[in-house]
């Protein structure tokens, strides 16, 4: 049977956060985001950034993670079957065929492999990548034997609003996962070094 990986997009594949510094010609970098909601630390330039992000052109040129094209090759070659769970941007009325249309001209996604829903946990799958402590420990709390990863992130390194054991969840880069002889060892070595935490 074909094993699925579910993986998130933004922060993960996309790089939201520094297509919007960017966009907005903010003077901060993607390491001064240390917190999850970007949108805080934008002071004065908040109201511009949820203005770019209602334009379905910005979800269209979002720059591709170093190495995530290279991954996902990886993990289909490991024999998954890739899906994407992304959370849609409500405020944005093209969002979701822009996303889709992203989704196939980088990694050559066909639209029903997109599932855009915001409560992961409820999808089944063998692998799940994203980098919400919070959805990573409700992911992995269904479904105990599937590997829950957590992708690293400057803004979930300090974590102050999700469950108290997210900083020993195993942390993901595609850099890592490219030096590691498949997924799932990866996790095992990720889960032995930091010690499994219990289900609550
Ligand atoms: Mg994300």
């Amino acid at each position: 049977m074909t094993r699925i990986a579910l993986l998130d997009v933004d922060g993960v594949v996309a790089d939201f956060t520094g297509t919007l510094l960017r966009t907005l010609g903010s003077s901060l970098t993607p390491a001064d985001i240390t917190e999850y909601d970007i949108f805080r630390l934008l002071g004065d330039q908040r109201e511009q950034a949820y203005a770019i992000c209602q334009d379905e052109e910005f979800w269209r040129r979002l720059d591709v993670i170093p190495g995530a094209a290279e991954g996902v090759e990886k993990l289909r070659s490991e024999g998954y079957s890739v899906y994407w769970v992304t959370s849609p941007w409500y405020t944005c009325k093209g969002w979701y065929l822009a996303r889709g249309a992203w989704l196939k001209e980088h990694f050559g996604t066909p639209y029903r492999h997109m599932l855009p829903l915001s409560e992961k946990a409820m999808v089944d799958g063998d692998v799940f990548i994203d980098d919400r402590p919070d959805m990573v420990v409700a992911w992995w709390a269904r479904r105990g034997d599937g590997v829950s990863l957590l992708y690293d992130q400057p803004y979930n390194e300090k974590i102050d609003f999700v469950v108290e054991f997210a900083p020993t969840l195993p942390r993901f880069t595609w850099a890592g996962y490219r030096d590691a002889p498949g997924i799932h060892e990866l996790w095992v070595e990720g889960f032995s070094r930091v010690g499994r935490p219990e289900a609550s």
